[in-house]
């Protein structure tokens, strides 16, 4: 198996035309001209870490669906290392957003996927980074999920059945924004 070129994680490689379609398990997906690879290698470890990071970002950010362009030179890469910097400049305020976006809908049994979804792209992390961030959350005490009613209703149509209560991320209250107290 090819290794990608960003992460070294074993990707799969597609050729469409002269370009290079690249599915890693750890960036996504992005689309390279023949050319890249070796404008890439010459650039600094530095840079190289950085479109690492802003390649994944772009990618999932953008909802996972379309392959991230990297052309044929290194010009679109430093586009998207400059965006992903800035991203990063606020940092916390997208954390803030994505718990917003966490605790913005209900869920049934364990299919919270779409609240999963949500964090995936306001982070630009893939779906399980977004879930060890949500799951990080929990254990932090920051959001846990809370049962929003607890009798079943019917599905529509098939009265024998009935539905599970249905479920949704909130924020803790106790913990709040309080700052810990006399920490030294
Ligand atoms: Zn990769």
């Amino acid at each position: 198996m090819p290794l990608c070129i960003l992460c070294d994680s074993e990707a799969t490689e597609t050729a469409i035309d002269a370009d290079k379609f690249v599915d890693c398990p750890e960036c996504g997906q992005y689309r390279h001209g023949a050319g890249f690879a070796a404008h890439f290698a010459e650039q600094s470890a530095e840079f190289r870490a950085d479109l690492a990071r802003a390649v994944p970002w772009k990618f999932y950010s953008g909802g996972g669906q379309k392959p991230v362009e990297l052309g044929n030179d290194t010009r679109l890469a430093e586009y998207h290392v400059a965006s992903v910097k800035v991203f990063e400049e606020d940092i916390e305020e997208h954390r803030r957003k994505a718990v917003d976006e966490l605790t913005s809908e209900t869920f049934e049994d364990d299919l919270d996927e779409s609240a999963i979804a949500k964090v995936s792209r306001v982070l630009g992390r893939s779906r399980k980074k977004s879930r060890s961030f949500v799951e990080d959350l929990i254990v932090d005490g920051i959001v846990e999920i809370r049962i929003q009613e607890t009798q079943t209703r019917p599905i529509e149509g098939s009265p024998s059945l009935l539905r599970g209560p249905l479920k949704k991320y909130e924020r803790c209250k106790k913990k709040g924004s309080a700052e810990s107290e006399g920490s030294e």
